[in-house]
């Protein structure tokens, strides 16, 4: 794996590890997860999530989606 840039490849601002809420609307529920481990970009914002967070992800929505959940809040 490659080291993650310490600039930003967008704005080459600072990046700093914090945390973002991930929100996805799949019509028919909309997740919320709140407390996400992120790298975020102290100058304009962006945020970057991690393969292993994306994983964790896509684990919390395919839960709720097989629940049939309408509004899914969970925090990581
Ligand atoms: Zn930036």
């Amino acid at each position: 794996m490659k080291p993650i840039s310490p600039c930003c490849f967008i704005c080459s601002g600072k990046i700093e590890k914090g945390t973002t809420t991930f929100v996805l609307d799949l019509k028919s529920s909309l997740i919320v997860i709140r407390n996400v481990p992120a790298l975020v970009c102290t100058q304009c914002g962006e945020e970057w999530i991690e393969d292993s967070t994306a994983i964790e992800l896509e684990q919390i929505t395919e839960r709720a989606k097989a629940h049939d959940i309408q509004v899914e809040v969970v925090s990581m």
